[in-house]
């Protein structure tokens, strides 16, 4: 790719800085996408082994909701979806029951949640047990699910950006859940067809100059010492807030010339969430066989999704509908930032000691029927420093400002600063992309009309 002539520079090539290229590009203004890594798609990463006939997601794995910008490049990609149906279970005190309504037992806590209100914590709104005795047991799946699915610390997490979008009330679309059978490595892909000569990899920025007129890109590539400049009239950001607010002297983190105070409100109004993801291939379905901890009559057949009480990964699903032998572990939140860090292999040990805790079985009859594993340790990646964000407590507004743009020459975009509360979403960042690239081209005409 040639850095000359590069009308705006995309940091980042997740998805939200291949939606910008395309918008751009197709418009005829000619970027250049600088990505740290050796592949596109950032948080979206899809490997493929021949024992598996699925792909294994290490990043993000479903279509949540209606996801208008996703289901767009799904068309015309020709991608195939399916949807995600089976049966909820719950695991407590070596017990598996079904988990009947879970949708409507977490809407009786979440419509509690009330934007109008001072902020506060998730876990202070929890102490004033809304939805009153008999939601006891809502308030714990709720928790669960804030920790979980917002891979949030309840401490810390903002009740005003919950209520904004924070859970999928009762609209049956928004609980909808869709895989992407080829694999979500096909959307980034997508989004780079036809453009890939403007994607520069293995490229990372490590400090903006910026002013009215343009910016200045100091661009390391792969282990050459010496730094490359790239100069753009605009700039469209997309790395991940771990990255934005990562110290200076950290791998990948970008120094700003002149200082950004944007990033001093992003400090205190926005963090990532801690997620530790694993992938465990078995040599059969062996959970659909009769356990002695499921009701007499039933099987796990079915199950898509369960919700444990034991161990340090407490939740699992299956691929089901798919009857792949294939269970995934997921600790998000606290739980999360407890494993991080740790080896693969000692995560591994603890994913499975889990789940033969959660499931009554033998640490030993699970370990029987493994044949492979994989996770990635999104916390200590220095290209994401966590796996999404969220809102804290006052920074409800966070999002929306760091949307906006910086004197006409700078743009951040990327799931984090998604305004409409769909953050830590592939169709979030996808949207917050396009977003960006339209304001960058209403701006780029503006100086064109002017000159
Ligand atoms: C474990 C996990 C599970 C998830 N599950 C789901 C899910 O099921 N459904 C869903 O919708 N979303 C899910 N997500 C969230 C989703 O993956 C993200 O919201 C989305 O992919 C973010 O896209 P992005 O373009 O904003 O950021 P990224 O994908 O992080 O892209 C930013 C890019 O910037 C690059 N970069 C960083 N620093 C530099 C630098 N200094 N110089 C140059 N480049 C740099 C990075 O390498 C990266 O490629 C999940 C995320 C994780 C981690």
């Amino acid at each position: 790719m040639s850095l000359a002539g590069c009308d705006v520079a995309i940091v980042g090539g997740g998805v939200a800085g291949l939606a910008a290229m395309r918008v751009l590009e197709e418009r005829g203004i000619r970027t250049c996408v600088v990505e740290a890594r050796s592949r596109i798609g950032g948080r979206v990463h899809t490997i493929r082994d021949p024992r598996v006939a699925h792909p294994i997601e290490l990043g993000a794995e479903f279509v949540h909701g209606s996801a208008p910008e996703l289901l767009a490049v799904a068309r015309d990609a020709g991608l195939l979806l399916y949807a995600v149906e089976g049966e909820r279970w719950r695991a407590r005190g070596g017990r598996l029951t079904r988990l009947e309504d879970f949708w409507k037992r977490l809407h009786t806590v979440m419509r509690h949640l009330d934007a109008e209100q001072a902020d506060r914590s998730f876990a202070e709104f929890l102490d004033d047990a809304p939805g009153g005795r008999h939601a006891a047991d809502a308030r714990v799946l709720a928790r669960a699910f804030v920790e979980g699915f917002h891979a949030a610390d309840p401490r810390r997490i903002s009740v005003r950006y919950l209520a904004d979008g924070g859970s999928p009330s009762e609209d049956a679309r928004e609980r909808r859940q869709l895989r992407i059978a080829d694999g979500y490595d096909r959307v980034p892909e997508w989004l780079a067809h036809g453009f890939q000569d403007r994607i520069l990899t293995q490229a990372v920025v490590e400090r903006i100059e910026w002013g009215d007129d343009g910016v200045a890109l100091s661009v390391r590539r792969g282990n050459v010492p010496s730094v490359t400049t790239i100069a753009a009239r605009a700039a469209v950001i997309t790395v991940p807030i771990g990255v934005l607010l990562a110290p200076a002297d950290e791998p990948g983190a970008i120094a700003f010339a002149p200082h950004l105070p944007i990033l001093d409100g992003v400090r205190s109004g926005l963090t990532m969430g801690a997620v530790v993801r694993v992938v465990v291939l078995f040599r059969e379905r062996w959970w659909a066989d009769h356990l002695r901890a499921v009701p007499r009559g039933a099987s796990l057949e079915s199950m898509v999704f369960l919700q444990g009480d034991a161990g340090d990964v407490p939740v699992w699903w299956s691929l089901y509908p798919m009857q792949a032998p294939v269970l995934i572990g997921w600790a998000g939140g606290p739980a999360g930032l407890r494993l991080a860090g740790r080896s693969s292999t000692e995560i591994q040990e603890r994913a499975l000691a889990a789940l033969a805790a959660n499931l009554g079985v033998t640490r030993r009859r699970v370990a029987a029927q493994v044949v492979a594993c994989w996770t990635h340790d999104w916390q200590h990646d220095p290209f994401s420093r966590g796996a999404y964000s969220y809102a804290l407590v006052g920074g409800a507004q966070s999002a929306r400002r760091l949307a906006r743009s910086i004197k006409g020459t700078l743009w951040f975009a990327g799931e984090a600063a998604e305004p409409e509360g769909r953050n830590g979403t592939v169709h979030g960042a996808i949207g917050s992309g396009r977003r960006a690239a339209l304001s960058v081209t209403r701006a780029l005409a503006q100086d064109a009309r002017r000159s």
